[in-house]
This record gives structure tokens, C-alpha cells and sequence, in this order.
């Protein structure tokens, strides 16, 4: 029989990863944090709190979406996650914290990584004295040709 790529909560290993981030290991964020880290098949995601939420319901944890909101906010303060906000949307939670851009799809909102090394960035302005870059963000948008 077919597995199919269902998370696979781990437990142990969710608290593990909360405790190495400095967080209290309490049920919902373990919960939450096997549906984002340890599922089955999964590299790096891209999810917003409204997706998580429907995936946490759907696997049986029993969460409201302003727990998911605060909890994905809790994990990016603790590097967990890097938040991505590409349009006026909802921000969308990238579980993948290494230095990357991003290939955006107008038509689908769809996100996907593209590594550092593949974009070189050249003639950054000149920073106030008191500034240091923390870090640049380059968004490829795309969409369907129309030609
Ligand atoms: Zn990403």
C-alpha cells in the first residue's frame, strides 16, 4: 500500500527542536511543530498560519487559528521560521531559515526557494553609518506568458 504524506508527529522530536529554540515544549506547539518540521516527505515549506490551521484541524489537534498565529510568531522570534511577505497578503511562514531567495508565482501565489549562490547582488547603495545589512531579499516574480 501506498503511503500517502501525512505528517507524522513525533513528539519527542518536536520537543527537542523547541527546547534547542529556547521555547516551553507545550502540546499545541509540539503539535504544531511536527505538522511544520518532521512531516513525511516534506522539505521546506511555505505555509501561511490560514493553511497551517486547516492542516492542524485536519490532523486532529485541536488549535484555533490566533493559537497558530501566536505560535508561528513565537517560532520565527526563535528562528524556527522566517517570515515572507510578498504582497499584501497574508504573511507566509518559510520553514527554511538559510540564507535564499524566492521564485514567486503571480497566478497561483505559489513560492518557491531559489538558493543564494543563484542570485549575485552587486551595487548595494551606500548604508547610514549606523546600519548593517541583515540580510536581502530577492523575489523573482512570474506569471503565464501572454504570448
Ligand atoms: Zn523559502
Amino acid at each position: 500500500m501506498k503511503q500517502s504524506p501525512s505528517p507524522t508527529p513525533d513528539p519527542d522530536l518536536a520537543a527537542s527542536r523547541l527546547r534547542a529554540a529556547g521555547l516551553r515544549s507545550t502540546r499545541q506547539r509540539k503539535a504544531l511543530a511536527a505538522l511544520l518540521f518532521d512531516s513525511v516527505g516534506q522539505e521546506c515549506r511555505h505555509v501561511t498560519a490560514e493553511a497551517l490551521h486547516t492542516e492542524a484541524v485536519k490532523a486532529g489537534i485541536q488549535v484555533s487559528l490566533a493559537t497558530v498565529y501566536n505560535t508561528l510568531h513565537q517560532f520565527t522570534l526563535a528562528g524556527l521560521l522566517r517570515e515572507v511577505v510578498v504582497d499584501a497578503g497574508p504573511s507566509c511562514f518559510d520553514t527554511n531559515t538559510r540564507d535564499h531567495h524566492h521564485l514567486y508565482n503571480e497566478d497561483t501565489g505559489e513560492l518557491t526557494d531559489l538558493p543564494a549562490r543563484r542570485i549575485r547582488i552587486t551595487g548595494l547603495p551606500r548604508l547610514p553609518a549606523a546600519a548593517e545589512v541583515s540580510r536581502v531579499d530577492v523575489f523573482v516574480r512570474v506569471r503565464r506568458r501572454t504570448k
